[in-house]
C-alpha cells in the first residue's frame, strides 16, 4: 500500500492513476485546501478500480502514523503543500508551516512506524538563478523566495536523515514544468482564482473565460524574446514517480530533475495551444514579472539513470492537445 500526501491534486492525482495501473493499492491523504474529492472519483473511474480516501492534514503527526499502520503502508509518495511562488512572498510563514513543519511531522510518523521510503516533489525553483544551463543536479541550490527556500530546507532535512541513518531511501524530484493533463480528459489542473501559471492561463483564454494572456517580457535574451520553460507532461512526470518508487528498493538518497531537456517559449507555447485547440489567443506584451528568469531547462542524464531508463516520452503538442482536452470538456474545472 503506497500513502499518496496530497494526491488529490494536479500531479497526484495523475500519479494515482499511474501507481493503481501499475498494480499498486494505494491510500490518499489530503486535507483538499487546494482540490476537491472530485478528482478522485475520476482517478477510479479511468482505473476502474479502488483507492481509499483519508481527509487529514499531515501536520497531525498521530494522523499520519494512524493511516500508515492502519493501511501497512510500504512508501510514501509526498506532494501535500502549497505551491504558489507569490502567495509564499506574502505568506511565507504558511509556506513554512505546511511545507517544512508538515514534511517534519510525516517524516517523525514515518520513523515512529518504522517506514523509511519516501518520494519527494521538490521543485527546479532550488536552483535560483543558473550559473549555467541546463541545471544539472550538481548546481548550486540558492533558492530566490520562500516557496523555493522551504522546498530547499526539506531537501536539506532528507539528506540529514539519511546521513543519520543509511537504511532510509528517499528520492528527491525537482519538477521542472508540468503541463498538460490525461488524455482521458477526466483529470487536470483546476487552479483556484486567477491562474499564475503559463498553460492554465493560456487554456483558460482559449476556452474563452479570459480575455487576453499578458506575455510577462518580450526582451528577455531568448530567441524570440520571451521566457523559456522546460514543459513536461504530468503523465510523463508521474510515470517518472513510479520507476523512482521501484528505484527505492535499495537504499538511497538521490535528487533527480524531471524535465525534457528542451526549452520552449512563451510564444511556441501560445502557437502550439491554438494549432491544439483551433483557437486564437490573444495577447499582448508586457513589462517582464519580477522575480523571473529568462530560461531554465534540465540536464535529465541524472534521472535516466536512476528511474532505470525512465524519460519524458511527450512533446509540446501533446501536452496541449491533452491540456485543451481537459479544459474544454470540464471548462469550469471540477466544479461542473
Ligand atoms: P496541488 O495544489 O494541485 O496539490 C497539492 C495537494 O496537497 C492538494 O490536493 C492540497 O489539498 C494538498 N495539501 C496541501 N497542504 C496539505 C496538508 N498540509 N495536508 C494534507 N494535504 C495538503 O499541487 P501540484 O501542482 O499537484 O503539486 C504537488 C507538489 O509538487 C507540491 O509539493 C508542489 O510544491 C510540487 N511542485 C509542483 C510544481 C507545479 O508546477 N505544479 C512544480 C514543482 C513542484
Ligand atoms: N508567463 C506569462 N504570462 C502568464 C504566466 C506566465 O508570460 O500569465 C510566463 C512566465 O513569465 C514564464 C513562463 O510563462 O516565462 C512560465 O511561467 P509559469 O508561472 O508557468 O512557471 P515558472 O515561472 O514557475 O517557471
Amino acid at each position: 500500500m503506497i500513502l499518496v500526501t496530497g494526491g488529490a491534486g494536479y500531479i497526484g492525482s495523475h500519479t494515482c492513476v499511474e501507481l493503481l495501473d501499475a498494480g499498486n493499492e494505494v491510500v490518499v491523504l489530503d486535507n483538499f485546501s487546494n482540490s476537491s474529492r472530485a478528482s478522485l472519483e475520476r482517478v477510479q473511474q479511468i482505473c476502474a478500480k479502488r483507492l481509499t480516501v483519508v481527509e487529514g492534514d499531515i501536520r497531525d503527526q498521530a494522523g499520519v502514523e494512524k493511516v500508515l499502520n492502519d493501511f501497512g503502508c510500504t512508501a510514501v509518495v509526498h506532494f501535500a503543500g502549497l505551491k504558489s511562488v507569490l502567495d509564499s512572498v506574502t505568506s511565507p510563514l504558511d509556506y513554512y508551516d505546511n511545507n517544512v513543519v508538515g514534511t517534519h511531522r510525516l517524516l517523525r510518523a514515518m520513523q515512529a512506524s518504522q517506514l523509511k521510503r519516501i518520494i519527494f516533489s521538490s521543485s527546479a525553483t532550488v536552483y535560483g538563478d543558473p550559473k549555467f544551463l541546463p541545471y544539472t543536479e550538481d548546481h548550486p541550490l540558492n533558492p530566490v523566495n520562500p516557496y523555493g527556500q522551504t522546498k530547499f530546507v526539506v531537501e536539506q532535512m532528507l539528506r540529514g536523515l539519511f546521513a543519520s541513518d543509511p537504511t532510509w531511501s528517499i528520492g528527491i524530484l525537482r519538477y521542472f514544468n508540468p503541463i498538460g493533463a490525461h488524455e482521458s480528459g477526466l483529470i487536470g489542473e483546476d487552479p483556484k482564482g486567477v491562474p499564475n501559471n503559463l498553460l492554465p492561463f493560456v487554456a483558460q483564454v482559449a476556452v474563452g473565460r479570459r480575455e487576453r494572456l499578458n506575455v510577462f517580457g518580450g526582451d528577455y535574451d531568448t530567441p524570440d524574446g520571451t521566457g523559456v520553460r522546460d514543459y513536461i507532461h504530468v503523465v510523463d512526470l508521474a510515470q517518472g514517480h513510479v520507476a523512482a518508487l521501484k528505484s527505492l528498493d535499495q537504499p538511497a538518497c538521490f535528487a533527480v530533475n524531471l524535465g525534457t531537456g528542451r526549452g520552449n517559449s512563451v510564444l511556441d507555447v501560445v502557437k502550439a495551444f491554438e494549432q491544439a485547440s483551433g483557437r486564437s489567443i490573444p495577447y499582448s506584451v508586457q513589462p517582464r514579472r519580477a522575480g523571473d528568469i529568462a530560461a531554465c531547462y534540465a540536464a535529465t542524464d541524472r534521472a535516466a539513470k536512476h528511474l532505470g531508463g525512465w524519460q519524458a516520452t511527450r512533446n509540446l503538442e501533446t501536452m496541449c492537445r491533452d491540456h485543451w482536452r481537459w479544459q474544454n470538456q470540464n471548462p469550469n474545472g471540477y466544479g461542473g
